[in-house]
């Protein structure tokens, strides 16, 4: 997969050299580009902003150049998708991430100041291009930057090979089954006179799958009873009703 994030802070995104995300890249599993967008403004202060039109606080990012930054990095017929990070966008959630990993290509176009020019999205979608305009919630940033990197680590993970055992993507928080994890322990069993549970001790998988079910029933009907809620007919059996 191919990801171009556009920025005014490409130091921002060096992060996505460290961890998971900057071994993917190094074993050529994802093809992470990082650009500036003063590289495609023709005046010498390097201009990205002006006044907003209609007045008010702030300033607003230029389509022109924006527009010079995405016919460059959009192919005319190639299979990309812009990801606009805003705070008015759609939610960004793992079934987001999962189908943006499907992807072949995303350019990501990272706002600043109160944000990009309206027209630019509206251009891009006319001219055939699928836009999501997503927000990583009900908060105002300073720009897109910390957005992208978010969605770049999770589109990433799920990327074939990127984490070592696949395994710990299905049982994850948000995944299939739609609840958040059950709780983890490791070494030592005693810890400031906490005992990890005796079941996880038991070595009996079974009882060990069936404890690690309701407590990840129990942990979302308390935090996120919208969870809950959410689940299917058929998610829940006769057993899982009981906790
Ligand atoms: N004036 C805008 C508004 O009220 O909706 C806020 C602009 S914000 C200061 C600047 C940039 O930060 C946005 O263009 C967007 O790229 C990014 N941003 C801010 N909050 C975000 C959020 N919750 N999710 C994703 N991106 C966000």
């Amino acid at each position: 997969m191919r990801i171009d994030v556009v920025t005014i802070f490409p130091d921002y995104l060096a992060a996505l050299d460290l961890s998971l995300v900057g071994k993917a890249r190094r074993a050529g599993l994802l093809d992470l580009r990082v650009h500036d967008l003063r590289d495609w403004t023709d005046d010498r202060h390097r201009t990205v902003d002006d006044t907003p039109f209609g007045g008010g606080a702030g300033m607003v990012m230029r389509p022109d150049v924006w527009g010079r930054a995405l016919d460059d990095l959009l192919p005319a017929d190639g299979p990309a998708r812009l990801v606009v990070p805003s705070p008015s966008g759609e939610v960004f959630t793992q079934r987001r991430a999962e189908a943006l990993a499907t992807e072949e290509h995303l350019v990501v176009a990272c706002g600043r100041y109160e944000g990009i020019d309206a027209r630019v999205v509206e251009h891009y979608r006319d001219r055939g291009v699928a836009v999501d305009e997503l927000s990583l919630g009900d908060y105002v940033l300073n720009g897109g930057e910390v957005a992208a990197l978010v969605m770049v680590e999770a589109v990433g993970r799920l990327l074939p090979g990127v984490v070592g055992n696949p395994h710990s993507l299905v049982e994850e928080s948000h995944g299939e089954a739609g609840l958040l994890e059950y709780p983890v322990y490791t070494k030592p069993p005693v810890w400031q006179g906490r005992e990890v549970p005796d079941v996880l001790l038991s070595g009996h998988h079974a009882r060990i799958e069936r404890w690690r079910r309701d407590e990840a029933l129990r942990r979302t009907a308390r935090r996120r009873p919208d969870m809950i809620a959410a689940l299917g007919e058929d998610a829940l059996d006769r057993r899982d009703r009981e906790v």
